[in-house]
C-alpha cells in the first residue's frame, strides 16, 4: 500500500466515523421519550379538563395552578406575575439554575380560544392516533412537550446550564396585551428562546415543522368629524362625517397593497345617532398585519397622506395605528437552530420542515423583538383544527417532538 492511498484510507475511515456520530440518535432520550408518551397524554387530558378560555379568570388560575405544580415537582423556583391588563391571570415563571453556561428559555401558552362549556360539545376523546380536545394542541400540547422534556431530562440528571426559565402566560390568543412586556424583557436575558405553538399534523402538512415567521398584528382607527344639522330642514349646515368616511374607506382600502408586508382591512365602522340628524361622528376600525419590522410606521405614513384629499371640505379625518404584537422574523441564528433541528429529526429517521412565515401571530415576535435572542417557533406538538371545531393532537408526534426539544437542549447545553 503506497503512503497516499494509506492516506486516502483513513481519511475516508475517519469521515466515516464523523458522519455516524452525526446520524446517531440519543437512545437513552429517544427510549426516555418512548416511555414519557402516555405520561404525556395524562398531562394533556387533564389540561384539557381544565376549560381556560382567554378570557376565563378562574379556568387560568386553575391551569397556573397545573403548572406552577408541576415545574415545582421538577425542582424550578416558580413565581407567578400578574398580567398587566385584560383578566389580571397570572403567567407562571419556573427557574432552574444549572451548571453550563448558556440561558435558555421555553415559552408556551396556558389560554384557548374557546369559550366556558365548550367540552359539552367538543369533548375529550381519542380516535386512534388523534386525541381531540379544545386547545390540546393550541397550545396545552406546548406545554406538555416542555414538561415532559424537563422531566426526562431531570431524570437524566442534565444540568448543563447556567440559567432556564419556563415562561407559560395566559393571554396569547388576545395579542399577550398583558404579558407581552414581560416575555420581551424575560427573553433578552437568555441565549435561545424555544416557543411551543404547535406545528401542522399529518396529511395536511407533510412533515413536522419548526417556524421562523409570524406576522405582527395592529388596529387603525379612523374617525371623521363633521357638523351636525338637521337633516330634514337644514340639511346644507351640516357636514356629513359618514359620507366623508364612506370616501376615506374607499381611497384608503387598498393602501396596503403598495407597502410590501402589510396589509389592511376595515371591518368595523359606526356612524350618526339618529335617523334625522347629518352626522356630526363617523368611525371605522381595520385589522392589520405586517411582517416586516417598520410595517406599522410606513402604513401610517401612506395613510396621513392619502387622507388629505377630503370629499366634503370642513370635516377633519384622523387615522390612528396602534400596534400589537410585534412581527415575529427569525434571524440567521435562529435559521441555523431550525437547521440543527432538522439535522436531530434525521437522527430518529424523520423529515423536518421549515416554514418561513404564518399569518397568524405569536408570543416568538416578542420574544425576538429586540433580537438579543435567538428565537425559533413551533416546537409544540402536531395537531390541527386550531381555533376552529374538533381541534386534535396527532399522537405519533409526542415522541418525536419530545426527543427534538430533549436533544436540542443538551446540544445547546454544550454549546460555547
Ligand atoms: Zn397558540
Amino acid at each position: 500500500m503506497t503512503a497516499s492511498v494509506k492516506r486516502l484510507a483513513s481519511v475516508s475511515l475517519l469521515s466515516l466515523a464523523l458522519t455516524s456520530a452525526a446520524f446517531a440518535a440519543d437512545e437513552k432520550l429517544r427510549t426516555a421519550a418512548e416511555q414519557a408518551q402516555p405520561a404525556v397524554i395524562d398531562s394533556l387530558h387533564e389540561m384539557v379538563m381544565i376549560e381556560s378560555g382567554s378570557s376565563d379568570l378562574d379556568g387560568l388560575q386553575k391551569m397556573a395552578d397545573f403548572t406552577e405544580a408541576r415545574l415545582k415537582a421538577l425542582g424550578a423556583r416558580t413565581e407567578r406575575r400578574k398580567t398587566t391588563r385584560g383578566t389580571g391571570a397570572d403567567i407562571v415563571i419556573g427557574t432552574f439554575e444549572g451548571t453550563g453556561t448558556k440561558k435558555l428559555m421555553l415559552i408556551a401558552h396556558m389560554d384557548t380560544v374557546y369559550e366556558r362549556g365548550i367540552l359539552v360539545s367538543q369533548p375529550y376523546k381519542i380516535d386512534g392516533n388523534r386525541i381531540y380536545g379544545p386547545g390540546i394542541a393550541d397550545d396545552k400540547g406546548g406545554i406538555a412537550v416542555i414538561l415532559h422534556s424537563l422531566k426526562i431530562l431531570n431524570d437524566a440528571g442534565w444540568r448543563d446550564y447556567a440559567k432556564l426559565t419556563v415562561s407559560f402566560n395566559p393571554d396569547e390568543e388576545v395579542g399577550s396585551i398583558g404579558s407581552g412586556e414581560i416575555i420581551a424583557g424575560l427573553a433578552d436575558q437568555h441565549d435561545v428562546v424555544l416557543s411551543c405553538e404547535p406545528t401542522t399534523a399529518a396529511p395536511i402538512a407533510r412533515n413536522d415543522s419548526l417556524l421562523l415567521g409570524a406576522s405582527g398584528t395592529a388596529t387603525g382607527v379612523m374617525e371623521v368629524k363633521g357638523k351636525a344639522s338637521h337633516a330634514g330642514a337644514a340639511p346644507q349646515l351640516g357636514r356629513n362625517a359618514l359620507i366623508e368616511l364612506a370616501h376615506q374607506l374607499l381611497q384608503t382600502q387598498d393602501v396596503a397593497k403598495s407597502i410590501p408586508g402589510t396589509q389592511l382591512n376595515w371591518t368595523t365602522a359606526k356612524a350618526g345617532t339618529v335617523r334625522n340628524q347629518i352626522p356630526e361622528l363617523a368611525t371605522a376600525g381595520a385589522d392589520i398585519r405586517v411582517t416586516v419590522p417598520d410595517g406599522v410606521q410606513k402604513l401610517q405614513a401612506a395613510l396621513d397622506e392619502k387622507i388629505k384629499n377630503r370629499l366634503i371640505p370642513d370635516t377633519d379625518v384622523t387615522v390612528k395605528i396602534t400596534a400589537g404584537r410585534p412581527p415575529f422574523i427569525a434571524n440567521d441564528r435562529g435559521r441555523a437552530l431550525a437547521k440543527d433541528g432538522q439535522a436531530i429529526y434525521a437522527e430518529i429517521d424523520r423529515k423536518l420542515d421549515i416554514a418561513e412565515m404564518t399569518g397568524g401571530a405569536t408570543n416568538a415576535g416578542f420574544a425576538n423583538r429586540s433580537g438579543k435572542a435567538i428565537v425559533v417557533e413551533s416546537f409544540g406538538l402536531a395537531g390541527w383544527g386550531y381555533h376552529a371545531r374538533d381541534e386534535y393532537i396527532d399522537t405519533s408526534s409526542i415522541v418525536p417532538r419530545l426527543y427534538l426539544m430533549t436533544r436540542m437542549l443538551t446540544e445547546l447545553g454544550k454549546r460555547k
